[in-house]
């Protein structure tokens, strides 16, 4: 169990990093390091960080590198993270990978392979438009493609699914612009140091997962047999 290589899936808003990430981390029996739950979680419980969060995420735009670095190499610390991690939404500046990769150096971990999620806008935004949270345990649906049993309740623990208030049409637009012009140059980041693999994200969702466990048997990420 555990990986060899951090994995980071990188993509804009709605390409089904979260729910891949999810598998992933089930799969490996790593953490999944998601820093936009980190950050729902700290304004859940009214923190400093997650009153200063808050506003800028319900605008749509990104958090500053060194609250969001912070959250992470706290995390990183804990001893569950020695097994390896899935990195879910982090890192999504030039600057937040740069550090990533010194964090990772200074603690033995293996150099992390990122894999970018490639969809279009249109299924973006009709994903983002979909989707519903559970209020307990985070899984998400698609009204559109992958709707629950029951309207409304989640099919593992009965929890109420809410709509993230940032999935409104007027804040996608900004976190879609957001993406462009601060995380989409971390592909061209990875690739030059040939750590990047690409993804179908407009696949269905078994079919990308088993695109994404063959990456990281072929990548050397993944033990061999897993
Ligand atoms: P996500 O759940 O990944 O879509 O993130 C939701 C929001 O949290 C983003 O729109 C940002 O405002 C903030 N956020 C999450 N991760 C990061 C990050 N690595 N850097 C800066 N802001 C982030």
């Amino acid at each position: 169990m555990g990986l060899r290589r951090p994995l980071i899936l990188l993509g804009p808003p709605g390409a089904g990093k979260g729910t891949q990430a999810k598998r992933l981390a089930k799969r490996y029996a790593v953490p999944h390091l998601s820093t936009g739950d980190m950050l729902r979680d700290a304004i859940a419980h009214g923190t400093d960080l997650g009153k200063k969060a808050q506003p800028i995420m319900e605008r749509g735009e990104l958090v500053p590198d060194a609250l969001v670095l912070a959250l992470v190499e706290e995390r990183l610390g804990r001893p569950d993270a020695a097994k390896g991690f899935i990195f879910d939404g982090f890192p999504r500046t030039i600057a937040q990978a740069e550090s990533l990769s010194r964090i990772l150096g200074s603690r033995g971990f293996g150099k992390p392979l990122a894999i970018e999620f490639r969809v279009d806008q249109e299924r973006l935004l009709r994903r983002l438009a979909g989707r519903w949270t559970c209020s307990i345990g985070g899984e998400t649906y698609n009204i559109y493609e992958r709707p629950p049993k029951t309207p409304g309740v989640c099919d593992l623990d009965g929890g109420k699914l809410i709509q993230r208030p940032d999935d409104r049409p007027e804040v996608v637009r900004e976190r879609l612009a957001a993406y462009e012009r601060q995380t989409a140059p971390l592909v061209d980041y990875y690739k030059r140091s040939d750590a990047l693999e690409t993804v179908d994200g407009m696949a269905p969702v078994d079919e990308v997962q088993r695109v994404l466990l063959e990456i990281a048997k072929r990548t050397g990420a993944s033990d061999g047999h897993l």
